[in-house]
């Protein structure tokens, strides 16, 4: 096995025998010696004197590279083949604007008057989309609250969380921080902990997620909930529900998803936007954001093996992925009726017994869960704990 060396702005990359290689002198093998930022493994690193494994992915992006912007000629900074774009800094982050805003208006996502509530982690992806989001409603005037969950998970949620504080600052949206510590008295490793059914935590964290910004979105009264993923998430995502024949989940994976009576439509800002242009753009607009995968992330899933495919099929296929994505909405009404007609998908939703936020069943997930490791449901309490910061935010509009 060899070390993988990802040239981000050109979507190119070189396999190297790492030997006892350091990174330092596996750039200067590859010629990239002038790189700004060197991820190993999706984690930026700032040592380059360590040592290379095997297997290991280095990600490298520099200051320019070569040629020149099809726009105005200066020293060119990211290559997007589907477009047939070289493009410099400043205008490839209008590019990207551009494109979601584009986004916005097709799928209709967002229109004036909307109070937007945006799902923010820290990471590259949700970061870039809070900060095009916050540039966009400059014309589109519409109202943005940024929603961060601190899950106390050690070396990572103090950066991701005061990577975010930074983001709302730069931003100025306004935003709403609800803690693992003040819903369960507990962190999110202690949460796990409890838990003995053998449930990944990603989807603990998944479902305790959803409920907290539901929660916080209808008591916000948001028109929707934005969440940061990008194309390379949802083809992934789809092509595993194609693969495995979940209509249930494909029906899901459109720009917009209207969820149940009561509860608040879904947005997807960065449907057509690609993960390595995420990271470019976060990287040329200078915004704060935590470069490390959370250390719950499983590797090598199935969802991951998808992602690399795709991203080899892009390079002989240029904009294969945005074609899938755009098929999948152009086809969404026959996606329905199949997973109708497979019983997949339920017409059916009431109110949860002890909570009051539409569900699907009598009692809702989150309150069937914290029911079942923390022998409370704690639905009620979670909602009381946004409804006061939510206030606190109102007042100091
Ligand atoms: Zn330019
Ligand atoms: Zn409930």
């Amino acid at each position: 096995m060899s070390v993988r060396v990802e040239f981000v702005q050109e979507g190119k990359y070189a396999l190297v025998s790492p030997g006892s290689m350091s990174v330092k002198e596996l750039l200067s093998a590859v010629g990239a010696d002038d790189a700004t930022h060197v991820f190993v493994n999706g984690t930026l690193i700032d040592d380059l004197g360590r040592g290379l494994r095997a297997g290991d992915v280095v990600g490298v992006v520099r200051e320019s590279i070569p040629g020149r912007c099809s726009i105005c000629g200066r020293r060119a900074f990211v290559r997007i083949p589907y477009a047939r774009l070289t493009l410099c800094k400043e205008h490839f982050i209008e590019f990207i604007r551009k494109r979601v805003g584009k986004v916005i208006e097709e799928y209709k996502l967002i229109k004036g008057g909307d109070t937007v509530m945006a799902s923010i982690s820290g990471g590259k992806d949700s970061s870039t989309m809070l900060q095009v989001l916050s540039e966009l409603r400059k014309d589109l005037k519409f109202d943005l609250v940024a929603l961060h969950i601190d899950q106390g998970i050690p070396n990572y949620s103090e950066k991701a969380r005061s990577a975010v504080e930074e983001l709302t600052r730069m931003t100025g949206a306004p935003l709403v921080l609800i803690t693992y510590r003040e819903l369960f008295n507990m962190d999110f490793p202690d949460v796990i902990h409890r838990d003995r059914s053998g449930r990944p935590p990603c989807s603990i964290c998944g479902l305790t997620r959803r409920y907290i910004y539901n929660a916080a979105a209808v008591e916000l009264n948001a028109s929707s909930v934005a969440t940061g993923h990008h194309a390379d998430d949802i083809a992934a995502y789809a092509l595993k529900a194609l693969l495995i024949h979940d209509y249930r989940s494909l029906v899901k994976l459109i720009p917009r998803t209207e969820t149940m009576k009561g509860g608040v439509a879904h947005i997807r800002p960065l449907y057509e936007t690609y993960e390595r242009e995420t990271l470019l753009y976060s990287i040329a607009a200078q915004l704060p954001f935590v470069a490390q995968p959370c250390p719950y992330k499983p590797r090598n899933v199935l969802e991951d093996q998808l992602k690399t495919m795709f991203n080899e099929l892009e390079r002989t296929h240029p904009g294969i992925k945005l074609s899938f994505l755009r098929g999948i909405v152009r086809n969404i009404d026959s996606y329905m009726v199949i997973s109708r007609a497979d019983g997949q998908v339920s017409n059916e939703t009431r109110l949860c017994r002890i909570c009051g936020l539409p569900t699907s069943s009598e009692v809702c997930a989150f309150d069937r869960f914290t029911q079942r490791i923390l022998g409370n449901a704690l639905g009620p309490y979670t909602r009381e704990v946004v409804k006061v910061k939510i206030r606190g935010l109102n007042a100091g509009f």
